[in-house]
């Protein structure tokens, strides 16, 4: 078992990244590498798929996007492997297997199951992808036998069916395969779950992000318009700042947060002056990823995901003889 390894991912269903994403895993993505972890980070595009299997060529554009902000969000090529899920067949190949031994049940009352099957709007949309969604990100994951898995709070309930699956196997074929691996979730609740513009989970698929790549005149326009108390109209009504998604990214972005939260609620400071300070915060602390990353090009990237490739299918494919030589097919 290798101690010090960790494997996380990001869907590619946008080509930007935004800041519910850094806050959530990739600013720990980063925090790791540094302390000397040994790192893989995938760009999911098979997950991406189950949601958004019209738009695979899309998905294909998206992919070295997505892994431009992981470069630009500080993960180090040299010190991590960047690959993108599809490049590397094994997570397919695991991704059977371990259906074969899933219940059917574990996956069925997954939270997020029943979240993504209203986005999709009718039945008939529905593939059978999405209820195994659980079962590929735990082939994603044991592939590696990580230590740890950094990512935000929504994932909580995937990982949890994630070990209870590598358990079954280890039961089932007598032996000590999988590991079970650690959730990293941030600590800080806003971090761990970043509220969008709308106050809704800042997500790609609802629009309601302030991404990493925007500009500072983009960002400034999302701010203006983020939600706010609906019952500030004046400067000198109270604000509830915990139900305030301006509030919520001054609290992470701004040195000054306490004062303006306590301005805030005792009606001393209205949203105008609120947002005009968070865009000021937020872009000062996008400005070096926006830098890094406008100096990223897609042969560089292109280069990178290769070599992240075949570092990843070294591990891989000795994980997957292991599974194979466990269930006598060797
Ligand atoms: P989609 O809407 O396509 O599912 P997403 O924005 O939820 O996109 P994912 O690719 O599903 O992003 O998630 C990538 C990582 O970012 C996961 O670790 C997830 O937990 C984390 N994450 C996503 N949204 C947030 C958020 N609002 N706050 C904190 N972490 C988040
Ligand atoms: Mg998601």
């Amino acid at each position: 078992m290798t101690a010090r390894r960790i494997l996380s991912g990001m869907r590619s269903t946008n080509p930007r990244l935004h800041i519910g994403n850094y806050e959530g895993a990739l600013r720990n993505w980063v925090e790791l590498q540094n302390e000397g972890y040994e790192m893989f980070c995938m760009v999911a595009d098979y997950h991406a798929l189950t949601t958004m299997y019209e738009d695979a060529k899309e998905i294909a554009k998206n992919n070295l996007e997505v892994a431009k902000d992981f470069v630009a969000g500080g993960i180090d090529p040299e010190k991590a492997a960047i690959f993108i899920q599809s490049h590397v067949p094994e997570h397919a190949e695991l991704h059977l297997l371990f259906s074969m031994i899933t219940p059917l049940g574990w996956l069925e009352r997954v939270p997020t199951y029943k979240e993504k099957q209203d986005d999709m709007g009718t039945a008939e949309r529905e593939p059978y992808g999405l209820l195994g969604y659980p079962v590929l990100q735990t082939a994603d994951i044991l592939l590696y036998k990580p230590y740890g898995v950094p990512v935000g709070r929504d994932q909580a309930p995937h990982l949890e069916i994630g070990n209870d699956i590598g358990q079954r196997f280890n039961r089932l074929y007598g032996q000590d395969v999988f590991p079970v691996f650690k959730y990293m979730i941030p600590q800080d609740e806003n971090r761990a779950k970043l509220p969008g513009l709308d106050m809704r989970k800042m997500s790609k698929s609802y629009d309601n992000c302030i991404y990493l790549s925007d500009t500072e005149d983009e960002t400034a326009k999302k701010i203006k318009s983020a939600y706010t108390t609906p019952s500030k109209i004046k400067m000198t009504d109270p604000g509830i700042p915990e139900g305030c998604a301006v509030c919520q990214y001054l609290k992470l972005y701004s040195p000054n947060w306490e004062a303006q939260w306590q301005e805030d609620r005792d009606g001393l400071r209205g949203c105008s002056a609120n947002k005009k300070e968070c865009t000021e915060a937020v872009n000062e602390y996008l400005r070096p990823i926006r830098q890094r990353r406008a100096e990223l090009d897609d042969a560089t990237i292109t280069e990178i995901l290769r070599d992240g490739a075949e570092r990843a299918r070294a591990v891989a494919s000795a994980t997957l003889a292991e599974v194979k030589a466990a269930m006598g097919w060797n």
